[in-house]
């Protein structure tokens, strides 16, 4: 640009020459010397020359806003942060100065804000608990989070690669080539082989395009494990649940018809079938009971508990004397061993509740002549609870699965038939948890069993 003016100015300077000679050689003198015409020539062109930089420093000096601003602009290209354009208010650029001065202002806020939702991202991609995978339509992984590398148990490079290089498992491959070849999203739950457990996983590979050949496949796993495990459980208890049903209704409409198919007439059957009848009515009634408790107690959230000053001793005094015609039919003694005065910041309802579960258990499973004592242990952070008796003891492999909802340790060697109905120690644990309690058992076969339960101390608010 600056070559072009001073060629252009230089030419005009040229044609002043000429202009000159010919008004030199019309205007002056014919005798005028030789000489004296070179040395006007001389002076003309020693002013065009002063007249050329003068021009050409005020071109530069107009022109060094412009530079700064180009400067500026290319900066701007790369991202860079330049300097503002200051010029006066009086300069011909100062209004696009402090337009590209705003246009940068602009761009930073923008390029600041991208760079916060990056993080941002990137923060909560790392944090999220279902594994995320970018593949590009080269089926490279372009992104993979730590999530995604826990679930595939392995080391995902940040470096495009292959998706094949870390997804091993046969249905997962498939599933992600099956969206690539028809570019539809699918999903499916599979099992992942994990530590220490495998885990059932829901995968989602979603098919994203934002045109014909330009499209991502986004894979997402998510851990439905503990889902499915709480859904059997839901399911194993109804079914449970209504096989245990079943067989007291079966009993009393079949005595029931044969009653009235004659069976009446027989004074003896009828005594008996009666008493079957009883007999099953009150084991629906307890049954119907337990399985109300249980889904009271799971439905009942922490804020709904009654917290209140007891005296555990009385609590337990009260429970042993409703209990004590049960134990008297087997003579069996009921002891308190707790002290008066043991005070505790708790739900009352769930303490008798287990208490009254506990020691019936430690009556109906105990021998004649047996014992039940109740005793009690306190540190600065929890207070215990245990029931202790002298009866037929639990095998040590059957002391996990009493707790479990329906289960019942066969008795038959024994040979004391037990009526219950196997929620008992199932409803027990759901109220020492739902007091942020533990439960334990300690027990050896045909001496006796002790059953523990620790709660932390609440003070009251
Ligand atoms: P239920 O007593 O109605 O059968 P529970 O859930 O209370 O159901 O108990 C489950 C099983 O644990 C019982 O069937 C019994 O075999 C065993 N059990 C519970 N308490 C004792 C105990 N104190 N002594 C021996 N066995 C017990």
């Amino acid at each position: 640009m600056v070559k072009r003016i001073s060629l252009e100015y230089l030419v005009t300077l040229v044609i002043n020459m000429i202009v000159f000679i010919l008004v030199a050689r019309l205007f002056i003198n014919q005798e005028m010397a030789a000489h004296a015409i070179f040395r006007l020539m001389t002076l003309n062109l020693a002013i065009s020359a002063i007249e050329v930089g003068l021009y050409n420093w005020a071109f530069r000096h107009r022109q060094q806003p412009v530079t700064a601003m180009t400067h500026k602009v290319e900066a701007m290209l790369k991202d860079e942060e330049p300097a503002h354009v200051l010029l006066r208010k009086d300069n011909d650029y100062y209004e696009l100065a402090m337009a590209i001065n705003r246009l940068q202002t602009h761009q930073q806020k923008g390029l600041r804000s991208k760079a916060q939702q990056g993080e941002e991202l990137r923060l909560l991609l790392s944090y999220l608990p279902i594994g995320v995978m970018v593949i590009d339509r080269y089926r490279k992984v372009e992104m993979a989070n730590a999530a995604m590398a826990e679930f595939l148990q392995t080391e995902i490079k940040q470096r495009r690669h292959p998706y094949t290089q870390d997804i091993h498992q046969f249905e997962l491959v498939s599933l992600i080539g099956q969206v690539f070849s028809e570019k539809k999203s699918a999903r499916k739950v599979i099992t992942l082989p994990g530590m220490p457990t495998e885990k059932r996983v829901e995968v989602s590979v979603i098919y994203t395009s934002t045109s014909e050949d330009f499209f991502q496949i986004l894979v997402l796993l998510y851990d439905v494990t503990e889902i499915y495990a709480v859904e059997k459980m839901q399911m194993d208890f109804l079914s449970n649940a209504s096989h245990e049903l079943k067989t007291p209704v079966t009993a009393i409409s079949g005595f029931a018809e044969t009653l009235q198919a004659g069976a009446k007439n027989d004074p003896e059957a009828l005594n008996q079938f009666l008493d079957i009848i009883q007999k099953e009515s009150k084991r629906l009634t307890e049954l119907i009971q337990d399985v109300l408790s249980i889904s009271r107690i799971e439905s009942q959230s922490i804020s709904q508990q009654k917290m209140s000053d007891i005296d555990i001793s009385e609590l337990v005094d009260e429970q042993l004397s409703t209990l004590q015609q049960m134990a008297s039919v087997k003579h069996i003694v009921l002891v308190n061993q707790i002290p008066v005065g043991e005070v505790q910041h708790t739900d009352e309802r769930k303490v008798v509740e287990i208490i009254k579960n506990l020691v019936s258990n430690a009556i109906k499973y105990n021998r004649d002549n047996g014992s039940v004592t109740v005793d009690y242990e306190a540190t600065e952070q929890e207070w215990k609870l245990k029931v202790t008796d002298t009866g037929i003891g639990i095998a040590q492999n059957e002391q996990a699965r009493i707790f479990e909802r329906f289960y019942r340790v066969d008795t038959s060697r024994t040979k004391q038939v037990v009526n219950g109905t196997g929620l008992g120690l199932a409803i027990v644990m759901e109220l020492v948890q739902s007091l942020q309690g533990r439960i334990s058992v300690d027990s050896q076969r045909g001496v006796g069993s002790t059953f523990s339960v620790t709660f932390p101390i609440k003070q009251h608010q």
